[in-house]
């Protein structure tokens, strides 16, 4: 047997996901010169000259991101692809490639996997990107799919984390809390199946919460409005992990503090809807829920009248200093400090 030359064993739920990231690559530092943003970020960001690459990658392992119960594989392979396009968006580029990694034990049939394809060839087709590559392996314990996507943009014109300032106006893109209340729905429909093999549920009434769960798209529209509108966010990131995560990066890497309006959270009539339904607070759902694949963005209060009345953009809160803290501020105009109770794939 090998001898245990490292007695100590601490337990990864002590650091959850970002601390371990940090502990992991706090002695990395960048020492290419082409290497503008490293560990960080929603991608990273290289140099070459004129143009810029951005890259992104993420890995989906079965019994922790999904469910293939309810979850169909073209859904999958569709969703798989979009997750890691949401991540270059949110650097304010374009994406173009991506690879696919897959990890399958022998229980699919190639048929499943074709089908897994199928949606991995759809997104490629909407988002106009093409699949350049990957890795296929074997696997012991259930389906795994790491994407790596690439992307471009024009010097100077990426978006960090890092870039808000004081008083600039924090900006959401369309309406959040739906992918979390779907998955509710399926969770609730599995057990009932599982009781009664034979039930038919009728499930539309959250037909659109559904589909923000198995199918959720990324918002390449917003970089071209962004564009259009002439609008440089000044810090963006991707709602993967719920607002609360997200408003929480943007603040302890901008330096900076929050207020975020309880009412101006933008919210669909069937999250609202399934919210009461399942007697959970609409509010903590939009805040901790995750997986809409939104963009949150800080933008200065000079481009207010460019972005003002625009659907797509819900002004819902301001940057304010970091003594200020990052805050809550209710309907019932209490200020509550926000925590992030996001999704995190370590700590539970
Ligand atoms: P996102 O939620 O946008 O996918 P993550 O929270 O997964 O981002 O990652 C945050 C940052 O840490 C990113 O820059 C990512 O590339 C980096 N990162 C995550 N896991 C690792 C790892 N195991 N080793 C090195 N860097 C990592
Ligand atoms: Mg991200």
């Amino acid at each position: 047997m090998l001898e245990d030359k490292n007695p100590q064993r601490t337990p990864l739920s002590e650091l959850g996901e970002f601390g371990l990231i940090d502990h992991l690559t706090k002695s990395f530092k960048p020492k290419q010169k082409s290497t503008l943003k490293g560990i960080g970020d929603d991608s990273a960001v290289l140099d070459f000259g004129k143009n810029q690459v951005v890259i992104s990658t993420d890995l989906l392992v079965e019994g922790v991101h999904f469910d293939l119960s309810y979850m169909p594989l073209k859904h999958l392979g569709y969703k798989a692809v979009v997750v890691n396009l949401s991540d270059i968006y949110a650097m304010n580029a374009m994406a173009t490639h991506v690879t696919i990694s897959i990890a399958v034990s022998n229980r699919f049939p190639l048929e499943a996997l074709e089908e897994l394809y199928e949606g991995i060839e759809t997104a490629a087709r909407l988002y106009d990107i093409d699949v350049i590559g990957g890795d296929t392996t074997s696997s012991t314990s259930g389906l795994m799919i790491s994407v790596t996507a690439l992307g471009t943009l024009k010097k100077g014109s990426e978006v960090l984390r890092s870039g808000a300032k004081a008083n600039d106006l924090l900006v959401v893109t369309g309406d959040i809390g739906g992918a979390y209340m779907g998955l509710q729905v399926l969770e609730r429909e599995k057990e009932v199946f599982k009781v009664n093999p034979n039930n038919q549920p009728d499930l539309s009434m959250y037909t659109y919460i559904i589909e923000r769960q198995l199918k959720p798209e990324a918002r390449k529209d917003i970089v071209k409005l962004l564009e259009q509108l002439k609008v440089k966010p000044t810090s963006m990131i991707d709602i993967s992990d719920g607002l609360s995560s997200e408003i929480i990066h943007l603040c302890k890497q901008s330096d900076l503090g929050v207020d975020l309006y309880e009412t101006k959270i933008p919210l669909d009539p069937q999250v609202i809807a399934t919210c009461e339904e399942f007697d959970i607070d609409s509010t903590t759902i939009a805040l901790n829920g995750g997986e809409d694949y939104e963009l949150l963005m800080t933008i200065s209060q000079a481009d207010f009248p460019k972005i003002k009345g625009n659907p797509n953009l819900t002004v819902i809160g301001y940057m304010t200093d970091k003594k200020s803290g990052m805050h809550l501020v209710t309907r019932a105009d209490t200020r509550i400090p926000i925590i992030a109770k996001g999704w995190n794939a370590i700590k539970d």
